[in-house]
């Protein structure tokens, strides 16, 4: 199958119902398909032809699900690029693939026609919601998304799509170096959404209505649409994340799972206000995209009564490696299984498996995995030998087969010779009760080649001293583990889907120190 023919399965398997539900508003299957197919044709006119690159640059919202169906079905390829980027970002991305055309919403406009400008390719700029007020913004490569559609002609041309070509590029969001464009095959997102569907069906989970508020975007909110296609359900789609409109939705639409990460879930950990909401429908929170504290699972299940599912995954495997599955035993720390049809390998610095229980480098095989970088080979041959993807993240697996995520290769610590894994000292810290939220990075030191230091957020209204804090990790953590400096900060630095910006961090504190 090809990602395609999934709406069409959908309507005939589940009919007429609504597809998602966005500020009040409900709309069918039908309307997702009749509106993809004639934006696809508006494309096609607009002069978009097989195997061209043509970026989606909106806060989430129907139009969102549309327009990527609508790009594939025009037989180009789909670039979802967060809105929230800076225009540096965005050109970059544009540049790169040397995209044709933008959708874009009238407000994220004046970012993209900041980051396009000069570019030797100039993309057309197609904007939802252009109306009198924004009218300033328009010029000759500009044209309204909804009169594209309007103005279509009755019928696309179907491109001869195959499982093998490229249906999405995702550039990875740069936080361990330059971003790198994924590409991901329409065999690649099937075989996964399918995985994840056939493990819901067999788990005996309804399909019932999810809650859409990670970032459409990102692979984790990319692939939702897959899975609902392939299982029926309702999608309740929020423009961005917000405590009080994710309680009310779970409130209103008595949703049982919520997909999140980690910062969300610390987010609704924090906030009071989540008291006022009923959230008895919740029953399972699913995680990934970043590490959760085993000290945060502890808490939420104390607090709302609910499991924690972690699991594991990363663009290049369109996304998931590993999951908890309903129904199983759950492990707090690990990442779950391997999910249907990925092969795991803890491996040594020449890619050989090392025994269970070790620590090594974590390779994936599978159909999910990408053929590699767009134009960019030697990225790709670094990553990929001999069809394992080398996943720049360490691990272990026990003798259950769960996968335990150690750290990211790059963020790891060379102390004196020693090699310390942030996530440990994380997981200490963060259990304090005084901290909200801790990173740990190593930061350069002529002494020890590497000091490591931990950025730390306290609760609102503790008094927490670094003295104390460095008492703490004295008694708990071998000497050279522990911090030799705590900075207190409001709030870290994190990307749009909320992931710590380690490099930024280290970036930071090299700045504070010079
Ligand atoms: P870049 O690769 O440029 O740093 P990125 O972080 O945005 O960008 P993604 O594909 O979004 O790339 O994220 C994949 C990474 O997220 C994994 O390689 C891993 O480091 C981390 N990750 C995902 N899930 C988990 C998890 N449950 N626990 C720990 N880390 C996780």
């Amino acid at each position: 199958m090809i990602l395609t023919d999934l709406p069409e399965h959908n309507l005939k398997r589940f009919g007429e119902y609504p597809f998602l539900y966005f500020n009040g508003q409900a709309l069918s299957n039908r309307y997702l398909l009749d509106t993809a197919n004639r934006m696809a044709a508006g494309l096609q006119a607009q002069g978009v032809k097989p195997g061209d690159r043509v970026i989606v640059c909106m806060a989430n919202s129907p139009e969102v699900f549309i327009a990527y169906q609508a790009v594939m079905r025009a037989g180009a390829i789909v670039l979802p690029v967060m809105h929230v980027l800076h225009p540096k970002e965005i050109r970059f991305i544009a540049s790169a693939s040397e995209a044709c055309a933008i959708i874009t919403s009238a407000s994220v406009l004046p970012n993209v026609q900041q980051a396009v400008e000069g570019l030797a390719v100039q993309p057309l700029l197609l904007v939802a919601g252009l109306d009198a007020a924004n009218a300033g913004l328009v010029s000759e490569r500009t044209m309204d998304l909804q009169t594209l559609v309007e103005l279509a002609p009755e019928l696309v041309q179907k491109p001869d799509l195959q499982p093998d070509d490229t249906a999405v590029i995702l550039f990875t969001s740069g936080t361990t170096g330059q971003p790198k464009g994924v590409m991901l095959t329409h065999r690649n997102l099937y075989s996964n959404a399918a995985a994840a569907a056939a493990l819901a069906e067999q788990s005996g989970e309804p399909a019932g209505v999810t809650l859409g508020v990670l970032p459409l975007a990102h692979i984790y909110g990319f692939t939702t649409a897959n899975t609902l296609f392939l299982r029926g359900g309702t999608i309740v789609v929020l423009a961005k994340f917000s405590v009080p409109e994710v309680c009310q939705a779970i409130q209103e639409h008595r949703i049982r799972r919520f997909s999140a990460v980690p910062a969300m879930i610390q987010a609704l950990m924090a906030d009071p206000a989540t008291d006022n909401y009923d959230l008895s429908s919740l029953e399972i929170v699913g995680s990934g995209s970043a590490p959760m504290p085993v000290a945060l699972i502890a808490a939420v299940k104390q607090r709302f009564g609910v499991d924690v599912y972690e699991g594991y995954g990363l663009s290049e495997a369109a996304p998931t490696v590993s999951a908890h599955r309903t129904g199983e035993s759950l492990k707090p720390g690990s990442v779950g299984r391997a999910f249907p049809g990925v092969e795991l390998r803890i491996a040594d610095e020449v890619g050989q498996p090392l025994p269970v229980g070790e620590i090594g480098e974590l390779l994936v095989r599978g159909e999910n995995i990408t053929p590699g970088y767009y134009q960019n080979e030697a990225a790709t041959r670094a990553a990929i030998q001999d069809g394992w993807l080398h996943t720049g993240d360490v691990g272990r697996l026990d003798e259950d087969g769960y996968l335990y995520i150690v750290d990211r290769k790059k963020d790891l610590i060379l102390r004196g010779g020693f090699n310390i894994y942030p996530r440990d000292l994380e997981e200490l810290i963060i259990a304090h009760p005084s901290v909200a939220e801790v990173a740990v990075v190593g930061v350069p030191s002529e002494r020890m080649g590497e000091e490591v230091i931990a950025v730390v957020v306290p609760v609102p209204g503790a008094m927490v001293t670094e003295a104390e804090l460095l008492d703490y990790c004295h008694e708990h953590l071998a000497k050279y583990k522990t911090p030799c400096g705590i900075i207190f900060v409001e709030a870290l630095p994190r990307s749009g889907v909320g992931k710590i910006l380690k490099k930024s961090l280290r970036e930071q504190i090299a700045t504070m120190a010079a």
